[in-house]
C-alpha cells in the first residue's frame, strides 16, 4: 500500500496536557479513513497537525513519504473542510469556488472552467450565480467541498463536515461524500464523533480516546461499545 499520511509517535501538548499522545497512523493513498471519538479526544488536533496548522512537539508526520517538518500548510497538497463552511457571503458560488485558484495565480478563464467543473461534480452548476445565503445547508456544504477540491489536493481533511445538518440531509450527504471520494480516488480523512457515520463510510476507522488511538480497523472488525 502506498502511504498518503503517516504519523509516527506524534504528540502535541497544550498547557502541559497531551491533546494528542504518542499517536501512530498509516493512511493509504485513496483510503476513506475516519477519526472517531468523543469531544476532546484529540481528533481535530490530529487533523490540524496533518494540515500543518499545528506542529507536533515530538514525532514525525509524513505526506506521501515526505517529512513535513519544514513544509508549510500551503505546500502540503492537503485541503480542509470544516463544519462552519465559511463561504464568502458577497460572492457567487462560482466565485467562492474559484477563489482558491486566484490565490494560486491561476488565470481567469481556467479558474472559471475548473470552478464550473467542480460545481458540476457536486450538482450545483445550474445555480452557480447564486449567493450562499440563498442555499440550503446541504448545498452550502457541497459548495465548501467543491472549493476544497478545486485545487486538486491529494488529501482532503474533513472536520465534522456534516455536523450542522439535520439527520436526513446528513445521511444523504454521507452517501454523496462516499461516492465523490470513490470517483476522485483521493484520500479522505474524516473526523466525527458519530459511530454510525464513521462505520457507514469508512474503509478504516481509528478510535480515539483521551488523545490516544485505542484501535484501528475496518468497520466490520471494530469492537465498539454503543
Ligand atoms: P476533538 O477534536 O476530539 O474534540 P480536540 O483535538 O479539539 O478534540 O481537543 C483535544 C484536547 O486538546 C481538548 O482537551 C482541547 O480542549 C485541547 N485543545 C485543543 N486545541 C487547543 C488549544 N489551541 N489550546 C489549548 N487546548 C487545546
Ligand atoms: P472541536 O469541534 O474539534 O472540538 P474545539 O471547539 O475544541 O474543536 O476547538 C476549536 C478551536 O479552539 C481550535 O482552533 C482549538 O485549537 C481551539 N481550542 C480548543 N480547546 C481550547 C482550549 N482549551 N484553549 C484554547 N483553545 C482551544
Amino acid at each position: 500500500m502506498t502511504s498518503a499520511v503517516a504519523l509516527d509517535n506524534v504528540s502535541r501538548r497544550f498547557n502541559g496536557v497531551a491533546a494528542v499522545d504518542r499517536v501512530s497512523l498509516d493512511i493509504a493513498d485513496g483510503e476513506f479513513f475516519s477519526l472517531l471519538g468523543p469531544s476532546g479526544s484529540g481528533k481535530s488536533t490530529c487533523l490540524r497537525l496533518i494540515a500543518g496548522f499545528e506542529r507536533p512537539d515530538t514525532g514525525t508526520i509524513r505526506l506521501h513519504g515526505r517529512d513535513t517538518v519544514d513544509l508549510p500548510p500551503y505546500r502540503r497538497d492537503v485541503n480542509t473542510v470544516f463544519q462552519d463552511y465559511a463561504l464568502f457571503p458577497h460572492l457567487s458560488l462560482l466565485d467562492n469556488v474559484a477563489y482558491g485558484l486566484m490565490v494560486k495565480g491561476v488565470g481567469r478563464s481556467e479558474r472559471m472552467n475548473r470552478a464550473r467543473a467542480m460545481l458540476r461534480l457536486v450538482e450545483l452548476e445550474d445555480v452557480h450565480n447564486r449567493k450562499p445565503a440563498h442555499l440550503s445547508g446541504g448545498q452550502r456544504q457541497r459548495v465548501a467541498l467543491a472549493r476544497a477540491l478545486v485545487n486538486e489536493p491529494r488529501v482532503l481533511l474533513l472536520d465534522e463536515p456534516l455536523g450542522a445538518l439535520d439527520l436526513k440531509l446528513r445521511e444523504q450527504m454521507q452517501g454523496e461524500l462516499k461516492t465523490l471520494q470513490r470517483r476522485l480516488g483521493i484520500t479522505f480523512i474524516f473526523v466525527t464523533h458519530d459511530q454510525g457515520e464513521a462505520l457507514s463510510m469508512s474503509d478504516r476507522v481509528a478510535v480515539f480516546n483521551r488523545g490516544r488511538i485505542e484501535q484501528v480497523d475496518n468497520p466490520r472488525q471494530l469492537y465498539l461499545t454503543p
